[in-house]
């Protein structure tokens, strides 16, 4: 839990009348870095909206899919946001809110009014999307690990197939020893 980052009701921001400014310093529960997560978070109620906006920045440990060795990277996030307050907003709202439904500029969520922000989960949203997909060490990766050839078990011997094995007895007591050649 990153201090100072809890919960805040909807209807305080509301209350506050202007936007509220939180700093961030610590580590996140849900993404371990090796740097603490630092920067600041901004968000101001408007009506129907909560304009969200920070910037965060964070160094995290690695592993890289191709030569599985560990690599940091520095997640860095600049993001402003805009959260509809109230139900799936319908086109006529976006529209009343000076939005475009087709590209609501920004809209990216809806949180209940009477409902909390999370200032923390907002910060580990934004760094989480700089994640990328596949991680790559860079242009030294050293590519896929050799595989270690296996030692190779010692070589069983020579087991008959039981079938073979009902032949072979079948033959040897059809063949006439040696004594009867005479
Ligand atoms: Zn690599």
């Amino acid at each position: 839990m990153i201090p100072g980052l809890e919960p805040v009701p909807l209807r305080e921001l509301q209350a506050l009348g202007t936007s509220r400014v939180w700093d961030v310093e610590g580590q996140l529960e849900a993404m371990p870095s090796l740097t603490p997560v630092r920067g600041t978070l901004r968000a101001e109620h408007r009506g129907n909206l909560l304009e969200v906006e920070g910037s965060l920045q964070t160094i995290v440990c690695l592993r890289c899919d191709r030569c599985l060795g560990r690599f940091n990277q520095e997640l860095k996030a600049e993001s402003k946001e805009l959260i509809w307050l109230g139900d799936e907003p319908t086109e006529e709202l976006l529209a009343e809110a000076g939005l475009d439904s087709e590209t609501p500029d920004g809209l990216v969520d809806f949180l209940n009014p009477r409902g909390d922000f999370e200032p923390e989960r907002w910060v580990f949203e934004q760094l989480s999307l700089q994640m990328s997909v596949v991680n790559r060490c860079g242009d030294l990766c050293p590519g896929m690990p050799q595989a270690t050839p296996e030692p190779r078990e010692p070589s069983t011997a020579v087991t008959v197939d039981p079938r073979w094995q009902a032949l072979q007895d079948l033959q040897s007591s059809l063949q006439p020893d040696g004594g009867d050649h005479d």
